[in-house]
């Protein structure tokens, strides 16, 4: 009989496809001792594991379009090159032949041993590495344990078309599980604004998140049914519920093909007001998506994605030429470069320092880079660098105080200087703006907005802060609430700031993306947009459908209320008006 199982519908689409469940627990490894006269035997098993895990990698490798963004394939040498070193490959076998033990353990204790020398290391770096050790073992010891029911983020065969079910998944297992062509995923963690969810959206991959629980009667390889609007997971289907959700995917990419003649309509309002729509992206496929949805521009480039799923930094020359690229893609249309925002969720081996009790309010987005200059400048000559070959602005993220603001430009117009003494051509008047996401920056709205060329608000982090919700974390979801009249309150207080500075104001967070509150935000007076590419269409119908006259007479009295229910009542009265 059917069974049900629900979390948070991240991703509005729906998936039917096959289990598979993700394998991220630990694996139980015993010691044996081997005879003596089995010992080579043993080697000659572990060095077929090792040869096994090698093709499987390359296999991995060669199957990756070529398309697709370095951070990924980067990731997948990084752990190709450790397969060769022989601190994995000649030490364990050493110790299969002098402890006379099996080549699961001797490759254990070597793992064990290097994991030791790498906690000792103060470089954050180095210690890190042991992730990717981690990873490269694991995958051996898999092939000599002979497991395989349970995936791993690179198993290609087993994922695709697959539906994934896993404890969590970082945004970087994310990307690579889509280039394994999974069909969706569903994690027991994990909240509806985290970068995992983000990122799923901007695929426009069918998936939930925060199920809390993935019962053992789903079944590696049963068809089960992902419903990512209402957040619900399906097993042990009958055929008329399969027949039903075959029907309602149907209907849905019916809805997307009769969205797709708004591709080259304008995002004017029936009063004739137009509105600057653009798109969100993270990776390549999101840069393609962007013109296929008819974005007007880059609203918010992600530059973090570059520095996820690899060991090394990208230097300047590197991510110059990743602006360059997105510069060209967009044939001339704007792009927003957001400056490195890492930190809490957006994570990277090369750089982060996991003690930190809470990375969320801790040395995150600008608040890394204004401490490690080695890390920010660079970026800062690459954007700048790439606006002389296009429509570029900057944008800051998580700006909360005015030194953090002063100390930004002065380390702008010091980098202009170098570039001049280079020789190096950039734009003189490139725009710069800021990011509003924390309430200390929403309630100096008119400082920001005074100070700088544009703003974008944040809601994903306004929402998160606010509310004091931690937004990867599914057990306090509930309180997620873009219509939190203090939410609200904010929102409002920095358009007013940027109308009466007469500088553009955007959003770029989540909400933004969401057609359910596009009248409410118009009628706030916001005119420019920047969604995930795959809402583009969504909100330019919504856009198509409002008339800024109406709405406006109804939000001072929607924006008054401090009742949360009385103020979702009224979002429903707006949304109602023909
Ligand atoms: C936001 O916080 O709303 C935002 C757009 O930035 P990010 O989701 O990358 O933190
Ligand atoms: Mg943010």
């Amino acid at each position: 009989m059917t069974f049900t199982i629900s979390g948070t519908g991240i991703s509005r689409g729906i998936a039917i496809g096959r289990a598979q469940r993700l394998d991220d627990g630990e694996l139980e490894i015993y010691e044996a001792s081997i005879p003596k006269e089995l010992i080579e035997d043993e080697v000659v098993r572990f060095n077929h594991a090792v040869q096994t895990a090698r093709q499987q990698l390359k296999a991995i490798r060669n199957s990756i379009p070529e398309t697709t963004s370095a951070d990924i394939t980067d990731f997948i040498d990084t752990h190709l090159l450790m397969m060769e070193d022989s601190m994995l490959t000649a030490a364990p076998i050493e110790r299969i032949r002098h402890e006379q033990c099996n080549a699961e353990w001797a490759l254990k204790s070597q793992r064990d041993e290097l994991a030791r020398v790498f906690d000792e290391m103060d470089d954050p770096y180095l210690r890190t590495r042991k992730d990717d050790i981690d990873h490269v073992v694991t995958r051996i010891q898999r092939i000599l344990i002979g497991e395989k029911s349970t995936a791993t983020p690179d198993d290609e065969y087993l994922l695709q078309d697959a539906i994934v079910l896993a404890h969590d998944l970082t945004p970087a297992e994310a990307a690579l599980l889509q280039h394994q062509g999974i069909a969706g995923f569903v994690t027991e963690s994990g909240g509806p604004l985290s970068h995992t969810a983000i990122l799923a959206r901007s695929l426009g991959m069918p998936a939930i998140v925060g199920t809390h629980v993935t019962p053992q009667q789903i079944r590696d390889g049963d068809i089960i049914i992902l419903d990512g609007f209402r957040g619900l997971l399906l097993a042990d289907v009958d055929e008329a519920t399969l027949k039903d959700y075959r029907r309602q995917q149907r209907q849905q990419k019916k809805r997307q093909a009769e969205l797709k003649r708004l591709k080259n309509e304008p995002a004017v309002t029936m009063d004739n007001i137009p509105v600057n729509l653009l798109a969100n992206v993270e990776l390549l496929e999101d840069i393609r998506a962007a013109r296929l949805f008819g974005a007007e521009g880059i609203g918010l480039y992600r530059t973090e994605f570059l520095f996820m799923n690899r060991s090394d930094i990208p230097g300047e020359e590197e991510q110059l030429g990743h602006y360059l690229a997105l510069i060209k893609s967009m044939k001339g249309l704007p792009v927003t470069i957001r400056t490195l925002d890492l930190g809490a969720d957006k994570t990277s081996s090369a750089l982060d320092d996991y003690s930190r009790p809470n990375p969320a309010l801790g040395l995150r987005a600008i608040r890394l880079c204004l401490n490690n200059l080695d890390l920010f400048c660079p970026q800062l000559r690459a954007i700048l660098r790439a606006s002389a070959k296009g429509s570029v602005q900057m944008m800051i993220p998580m700006l909360s105080s005015a030194s953090e603001l002063t100390r930004v430009l002065e380390l702008v117009e010091e980098v202009k200087q170098q570039l001049q003494d280079d020789g190096l051509a950039f734009d003189r008047n490139m725009p710069v703006g800021g990011m509003i996401e924390v309430p200390a920056a929403a309630l100096s709205a008119n400082l920001f907005a005074r100070k700088l060329d544009f703003l974008s608000i944040g809601t994903n982090d306004l929402i998160q802060y606010t509310l004091a919700i931690d937004r990867t974390d599914d057990s306090v979801t509930y309180l997620y609430d873009p219509l939190h009249p203090a939410v609200l309150k904010l929102i409002r207080m920095v358009i007013d700031a940027g109308h009466r500075h007469r500088t553009p104001i955007a959003m770029c967070g989540e909400m933004a993306g969401d057609p359910r509150y596009t009248r409410l935000l118009l009628a706030m007076g916001l005119r420019q947009f920047s969604v995930p590419p795959t809402a583009l269409f969504e909100v330019k119908d919504a856009i198509r459908q409002s008339n800024t006259k109406t709405l406006s007479r109804l939000i001072d009295i929607l924006l008054v209320s401090d009742d949360p229910q009385q103020i979702h009542d009224a979002i429903d009265t707006l949304n109602a008006i023909q």
